[in-house]
C-alpha cells in the first residue's frame, strides 16, 4: 500500500554518511537533517528520535505529562498514539471524528474538556492526528484547548508536507511528532522526530533521548532517560528523501486523482477526505462506501482486491473499539466506527510503477463493471 521509495540517491547518501565514519546516533547528517525538516515545516527546533513513537512518549513528557493525568486524543489513529499516552502514565481520553476527514471533531472535543473539568481531572495535553496526511483542523483545536490551558501537542506522523490555513503540518501546538517509519511518506527505515518552537522543550527532548546525562565526564544522572535518538546512516536517507518529498507527494497526489476519475462514475463510493485535498500530503488514499447504493460493502471490494493479490486494508480500528483500551473513557458521535467499518485504504505508494497502478485500475473497473 506504501512501500519505501527509495533508489540510488538514498543509497549515495547513505554510503557517504557511512564513509564519513560517522556511525553513531549522533553526527552531522543529524544535525544538517535535524535543520532541514525545521526549515521545511517552519519551525524553529526539531530533535530527531528512533522513532515517531519515542517522538510522541517524550513530547508529552516535556509537556509535563504524568501519572494520572487524562490526555485527550483521536479514537481513530494508529496505537502508536494512545500507547505512548500509555507510557507516561497517564490515560487516554478518546474524541470521535469529523464524517468527512476522520480528524477529531473540535465540537467534541470542547464537550470532552467540559465534561473532564466538570469530573475534576487533571487534562494535561490534547494530542489530534493528522489523520493520513490530512490536517486536523487546528484553526478551531488551538482555541478551545486554549481556553481549557491544556497544551496542544499534534500527532502529526502521517503528515509531514500537508498544511492547513497556510502552515504546515508539524507547526502547530506546542510541538508535534512526525514518523519516518518505512511505509511513511518519507522514510529513514524507522525514525521520527520531534518539532516545535521552544527551545527549552526541545533541549529537555535531546536530554531525555540521550539517557539524560549530565554534562559531567563520568555521567550523572538525576532522571531516568530513555535511549532514542536517530542514528546518522538514517538521517542521511532521510535528508535524500527529504530533496525528493514534494515529488513523492505529487506521484501519490496523482494515483488519488486517477482513483477519484474511476470513482466519479460510481455512485455511493466517494474518496475519502472531502473534495478539497490541496492540503492534504496524499499519503494513503481511501474510499468510503455506501453499500446501501452500490450493492456492495468495502469487504466486497477488499476480497475482489486480494483475489488479484492486492493489498488493500481499513482504515484503523478506532481505539474506543480496541480491547487493549476498553477501559477507556471516550465522547463518541459514530462516526470513527462508520469510517473503519465502510473504508478500504487503496494502494497509494509514490514507489507504485505507472504498470502497478494501471494493474490496479484494472482490477477496480472490473469490480465496479461486474456490480453495476
Ligand atoms: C506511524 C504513526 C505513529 C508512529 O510512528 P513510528 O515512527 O512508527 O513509531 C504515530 N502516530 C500515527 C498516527 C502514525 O501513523
Amino acid at each position: 500500500m506504501s512501500s519505501p521509495d527509495v533508489g540510488e540517491l538514498e543509497e549515495t547518501y547513505l554510503v557517504n554518511a557511512f564513509r564519513s565514519g560517522w556511525i553513531a546516533p549522533l553526527g552531522p547528517d543529524v544535525d544538517a537533517f535535524e535543520r532541514e525538516v525545521a526549515d521545511r515545516v517552519g519551525v524553529t527546533h526539531a530533535a530527531a528520535l528512533s522513532s515517531g513513537t519515542a517522538a510522541l512518549h517524550l513530547g508529552l513528557l516535556c509537556l509535563g505529562v504524568k501519572p494520572g493525568d487524562v490526555v485527550v486524543t483521536s479514537t481513530l489513529t494508529f496505537a502508536a498514539t494512545a500507547n505512548a499516552i500509555t507510557y507516561t502514565g497517564a490515560r487516554p481520553h478518546f474524541v470521535d471524528s469529523e464524517l468527512e476527514t476522520g480528524n477529531m471533531d473540535p465540537d467534541l472535543l470542547e464537550r470532552a474538556l467540559g465534561e473532564l473539568r466538570m469530573a475534576g481531572e487533571d487534562v494535561a495535553a490534547v494530542v489530534p492526528v493528522d489523520l493520513l496526511g490530512k490536517a486536523a483542523d487546528y484553526t478551531r483545536i488551538e482555541p478551545i484547548a486554549d481556553a481549557y490551558g491544556v497544551p496542544v501537542f499534534a500527532d502529526a506522523a502521517e503528515a509531514l508536507g500537508a498544511s492547513h490555513a497556510g502552515k504546515q503540518a508539524g507547526a502547530f501546538g506546542a510541538a508535534s511528532a512526525i514518523s519516518f517509519n518505512g511505509n511513511k511518506i518519507m522514510t529513514t527505515s524507522g525514525g521520527g522526530m520531534l518539532l516545535t518552537d521552544d527551545a527549552d522543550l526541545a533541549r529537555r527532548v535531546r536530554y531525555l533521548a540521550t539517557q539524560a546525562r549530565q554534562p559531567a565526564v563520568h555521567y550523572e544522572h538525576t532522571e531516568i532517560g530513555y535511549n532514542y535518538r536517530l542514528s546518522n546512516l538514517l538521517a542521511a536517507v532521510g535528508r535524500a528523501q527529504l530533496t525528493r518529498l514534494d515529488g513523492m507527494m505529487a506521484r501519490r497526489r496523482a494515483t488519488r486523482d486517477r482513483y477519484r476519475a474511476l470513482f466519479a462514475t460510481v455512485d455511493g463510493v466517494e474518496i475519502f477526505g472531502g473534495a478539497d485535498d490541496r492540503d492534504d500530503n496524499c499519503w494513503l488514499t481511501s474510499v468510503v462506501v455506501d453499500a446501501e447504493v452500490t450493492g456492495w460493502s468495502a469487504a466486497d471490494l477488499s476480497a475482489a482486491l486480494a483475489a488479484d493479490d492486492i493489498e488493500s486494508r481499513p482504515l484503523w480500528k478506532p481505539m474506543h473499539l480496541q480491547p487493549v483500551f476498553a477501559g477507556a473513557q471516550s465522547t463518541l458521535n459514530g462516526n470513527a466506527q462508520r469510517l473503519f467499518e465502510t473504508g478500504v485504504t487503496l494502494p497509494s505508494g509514490s514507489a507504485l510503477s505507472d504498470a502497478d497502478v494501471a494493474f490496479v485500475i484494472a482490477a477496480l473497473e472490473r469490480f465496479a463493471c461486474a456490480h453495476e
